[in-house]
């Protein structure tokens, strides 16, 4: 353990080759361990200002141990695990320690303040069921939750925290070699449409996916990576710690709840560590506008930050643009700013745009577009065009394409149906026939995602499931929720936008949910009326009904992302104001 002060990352020196004949996350950690055993992997962030340091050999001693001591609790290769910690030491101990017992690390988010919540424990037993976990690693202070769980998960046998579970020093078993076509991990998703799927990808997958990405970031060992993305998901897990793993980039972590609490720690993190490589979902480039002082920022250097992915959630051209020029100043580069594409389904990045290019932005002609699904250019003082971000082009040896309803290939400019082939892409669902084989179409996955090309760059226009179809035209509600969270008063990513099935008419209604900490009713009325005059400006009618709700109301994923279809069934239970839920809610907000 060290203080701030000491640690200077980008001062390693450099490595000149990878470990590009390894074939497992496992062979990777065991090169490095051989070439430089003490270079360090990761800087931790224990709080504010505490930073412990992990070498290569210490990840793999430590993580060794771990595995011997899960063959003591019976855990065999293939046997599913579940790691529910923090960002923490103990959660890449685990990570590595599972791999090497040739188990299945499962990782899920760490549990929230409250113990009794209703859909934390109906999400995390679904996980946990459909992988036949058999052994919980988590901390403490999580134990009464994981009882909990438990109870509702019986292929649990075991759940213990890093300490207690201590092995004697047995050497380790047998277990044979580890196949690069061995299941790695099971990736669960956001969940934003329903339940979490379990993504399955092995070594394989994941290896390809981090050389592709390295390869067009040009990643070196010259590069220092700052994160606070949570460690259980795609993004945090592959994208910031396993791809770092590889390319001998020292990681420096904190957790999340260190940078909501205060995002001016992530870009003091950026400037202190001298960063290269930062990524994050677009609501904290928001956050970094809406919440931090200009007070806040007296000194701060940004200028070594070269790429800063935006991607996970739908990208917003605004915030892209107010950051960079607020950023800008304190050394921040416009062409830093890189909107990416990607799923877990294709282990994490997809679509990647060129190296030091500024975002682009295309303007689109707004009656063809939400009619026949045509993406014309339209003309620059157009103000009804429709704004969608350039999220670059597919991985080397990865493919996109675009497809219409009868799974014809679209060409340039036709929105679609987005579906992908590569050696990144998962071979279906944990244990989940069904939803596998509506996975593939061919030899193609589907995405869920609508979009269409240009030139054979990606530009998203939402997802199928939550694209709202009304008189003939499509309505793309993060667009009209990107909007609403303009107005005053309506708190900044939490509205959302959804159809619901009106039996009276038959029809679909255009409902629009926005928090806001306004209750009075005369404070509400002229609220409402703002967010129909927006939605009459933007779709050319008002929506059918306006609901503001009380803060933390509308459901999220554990990653920030809206639940539309979570929204409507509240909406249509009319359960909006259930005031046990809004706990649950607030308890699980991130
Ligand atoms: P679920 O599949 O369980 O409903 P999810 O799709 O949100 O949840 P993830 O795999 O974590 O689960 O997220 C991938 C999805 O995130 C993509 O399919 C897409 O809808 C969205 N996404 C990712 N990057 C972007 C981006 N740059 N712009 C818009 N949406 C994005
Ligand atoms: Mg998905």
């Amino acid at each position: 353990s060290s203080t701030t002060q000491t640690i200077r990352p980008f001062e390693l020196g450099h490595v000149a080759t990878l470990p590009s004949q390894a074939t497992t996350l496992q062979g990777v950690l065991d090169w490095h361990v051989e070439q430089h055993p003490d270079r360090p992997q990761l800087y931790v962030y224990q709080d504010a200002d505490q930073i412990t340091e992990i070498s290569y050999q210490q990840l793999q001693q430590r993580a060794r141990r771990i595995a011997r001591a899960l063959q003591q609790q019976e855990i065999a290769p293939g046997d599913c695990v579940a790691i529910m910690l923090p960002t923490s030491e103990a959660y890449f101990y685990s990570f590595f320690g599972i791999l090497y017992a040739r188990a299945i690390p499962v990782p899920i988010y760490p549990p929230a303040r409250l113990s009794q919540i209703e859909d934390h424990l109906i999400r995390h037993a679904a996980i946990l069921n459909n992988a036949q976990a058999k052994l919980m690693i988590t901390v403490s202070e999580a134990k009464p939750l994981s009882q909990l769980l438990r109870l509702q998960v019986p292929s649990i046998h075991t759940i213990t925290t890093l300490a207690d579970l201590r092995s004697s020093n047995t050497p380790e078993a047998d277990i044979g070699t580890p196949h690069p076509d061995d299941i790695a991990f099971l990736q669960y998703t956001s969940g934003s449409t329903g339940l979490p799927k379990g993504v399955t990808l092995t070594h394989n997958n994941l290896l390809a996916n981090i050389r592709a990405m390295g390869r067009v970031v040009q990643a070196s060992s010259d590069d220092v990576f700052v994160s606070w993305l949570p460690v259980y998901h795609d993004m945090g897990l592959i994208g910031a710690w396993l791809g770092s793993l590889y390319h001998a980039i020292p990681l420096v972590i904190m957790s999340p709840l260190l940078f909501l609490s205060r995002p001016q720690r992530w870009l003091w993190a950026i400037h202190r560590h001298r960063a290269t490589l930062s990524a994050a979902p677009n609501f904290a480039y928001e956050l970094c506008l809406n919440k931090i002082d200009d007070s806040e920022l007296t000194g701060l250097d940004l200028s070594h930050w070269r790429l800063a992915w935006n991607g996970a959630e739908p990208v917003s051209p605004a915030t892209m643009q107010r950051f960079t020029e607020r950023f800008g100043p304190y050394g921040f580069r416009p062409q830093a700013m890189s909107p990416v594409y990607g799923l877990a389904e294709c282990s994490v990045g997809l679509t990647f745009p060129a190296l030091t290019r500024h975002p682009r932005v295309e303007r689109i002609k707004r009656d063809p577009m939400t009619r026949l699904g045509r993406a014309e250019a339209a003309e620059p003082e157009d103000p009804n065009a429709i704004e969608v971000v350039g999220l670059g082009y597919p991985l080397p040896g990865h493919q996109i394409r675009i497809i219409d309803a009868l799974g014809r290939e679209l060409p340039d400019r036709e929105e679609g149906e987005l579906e992908f082939k590569g050696p990144s892409a998962t071979q279906g669902y944990y244990r989940d026939p069904d939803k596998t084989r509506a996975l593939y179409h061919g030899n193609w996955l589907t995405t869920g995602d609508r979009a269409f090309t240009i030139g054979g760059e990606l530009f998203l226009t939402g997802r199928s499931k939550d694209i709202i179809i009304r008189a003939g035209r499509n309505i793309y509600p993060h667009e009209l929720e990107a909007a609403v969270c303009q107005l005053p008063n309506i708190r900044k990513g939490c509205t959302a936008a959804f159809a619901s099935h009106d039996r009276q008419s038959g029809t679909e209604k255009l409902v629009i949910l926005a928090e806001s900490r306004q209750t009075a009713p005369e404070q509400l009325e002229p609220l409402k009326l703002k967010i129909n005059t927006l939605a009459l400006d933007l779709l050319g009618s008002p929506a059918d009904e306006v609901v503001i709700c009380p803060p933390h109301t509308i459901p999220k994923t554990s990653s920030g992302k809206v639940r539309r279809a979570a929204c409507k069934s509240l909406f249509e239970e009319n359960r909006l104001s259930d005031p046990q839920r809004a706990v649950w809610q607030q308890a699980l907000r991130l």
